[in-house]
């Protein structure tokens, strides 16, 4: 069953501008039409991952688990010490997170290696705006994380669609959405970007990189290269992080998050690691006091709890890799993944399949890719309710039987 909030609609993958609530719709869209707005930005569509009020949410690929008990403690007390302090700017150096992160990432870090913000949607707007803008070109590999591309124009970059595999390469290829150095290294001669992204675990085929993709793309270019390690957390066993590859690369950047393995989605917290020039980069782009001194503290309070917060990534893992049991089972083509999420193949109808999902109040993501969709792997009963919804949903899609949503 569909939980319903008042005023809330059933958008698909992101809000059409007509159907935004508020005043009247149609002369919404003629105003913005009107607006001065930037070229660059006229007939692009803003990030709109669906947020819906339904019993299981597997679509943002978020820690499904609370956070514990004894980390919400730990958070309130750090909070409530700062909140007599709060009529002073924050540390606008975040020191003290800076140490913690440093001693977290392990890997010999120093912590002026380290730069935070709020989230690493942050980071990457704060990297783009010191190394790309108009005039400069941004390379990405295509399918990856949709908000590189929306975070590369609106600093006015150029964004460049790179592609993935190899040519001649099936649909039904598990290994289609690879990197290979060659194919790779062809296309940043041919770009020239000032930025490439990489991204490990990639969202959101979920398959980690193999560390030379990334020795061959720093190699083939004089711009910066980033690895977008928001999932790294999750990967499997014996998996090489890029932060092995920093010394001696001043140009290579290292994204992560608190928003998945750490569960602190709702915090906002996004770091880097990189040579100590990068943050200098990002200090003259940057807004004074960005980080809060709540965030900072609350951010502290966790990474102080890391082995307790981390607990949940295993049972995560275990519940990612039932699903690309089971869904194989289902007869459909799981891609191997890294990640706290898995993109399952060979779906023929996946926009059916994702109604019939949200029909019986499960929510996953259409990521745009035809016979696709992804699945966050969340707890063991959302992950039962999801198999169970997805059995259910093949019969009915292919019986015919596809619910229209209101
Ligand atoms: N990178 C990737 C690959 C992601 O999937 C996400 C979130 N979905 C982010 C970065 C941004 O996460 P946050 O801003 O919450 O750190």
């Amino acid at each position: 069953m569909l939980g319903k909030r008042p005023g809330r609609e059933l958008w698909g993958t992101r809000p059409p501008l007509d159907k935004l609530p508020g005043v009247s719709n149609e002369s919404r869209a003629e105003v913005l039409a009107r607006l001065p707005l930037r070229d660059n930005l006229r007939g692009s569509t803003p990030y709109g991952a669906p947020q819906l009020n339904v019993p299981v949410r597997l679509n943002t690929n978020e820690n499904s688990h609370d956070v514990p008990g004894d980390v919400v403690a730990a958070i309130l007390e750090a909070v409530r010490q700062q909140a007599r302090h709060l009529n002073r700017y924050p540390d606008r150096e975040f020191t003290d997170l800076r140490e913690d992160l440093a001693s977290y990432l392990g890997h010999d870090l120093e912590p002026d290696q380290i730069w935070a913000a709020n989230g690493s949607n942050e980071v990457l707007q704060q990297l783009l705006q010191a190394f790309a803008g108009p005039g400069r070109t941004v390379l990405g590999f295509t399918p990856s994380y949709s908000m590189h591309p929306i975070i590369a124009r609106g600093t006015g970059a150029t964004w460049v669609d790179g592609k993935r595999g190899k040519a001649g390469q099936g649909t039904d290829d598990p290994n289609q959405f690879d990197l290979h150095v060659a194919e790779t290294v062809e296309q940043i001669e041919r770009h020239r970007p000032a930025v490439t992204f990489l991204c490990s675990p990639n969202n959101p085929t979920g398959t980690a990189l193999d560390l030379e993709v990334v020795k061959a793309v720093y190699d083939a270019t004089d711009g910066m290269v980033i690895v977008d390690e928001a999932y790294a957390e999750f990967a499997r066993t014996g998996t090489p992080s890029a932060l092995n590859l920093l010394p001696g690369r001043e140009r290579l950047v290292v994204t992560r998050t608190m928003s998945k393995a750490f569960a602190l989605a709702g915090a906002r917290v996004g770091y880097l690691a990189a040579d100590p020039a990068v943050s200098d980069a990002i200090r003259l782009v940057r807004l004074p006091y960005h980080l809060s001194s709540l965030t900072q503290a609350a951010a502290r309070a966790a990474l102080w709890h890391s082995d307790l917060v981390l607990d949940t990534v295993e049972e995560i893992k275990a519940e990612r890799d039932r699903i690309v049991t089971a869904v194989t089972e289902l007869g459909l083509r799981p891609a191997p993944s890294d990640a706290n999420f898995v993109l399952i193949g060979g779906l023929g109808d996946e926009q059916a399949i994702w109604r019939s999902l949200l029909s019986r109040g499960v929510l996953i993501r259409d990521v745009g890719l035809p016979g696709f969709l992804r699945v966050t792997a969340g707890t063991t009963g959302e992950t039962t309710t999801f198999l169970d919804a997805l059995a259910d949903s093949l019969l009915d899609v292919s019986g015919g039987k596809v619910p229209t949503l209101a």
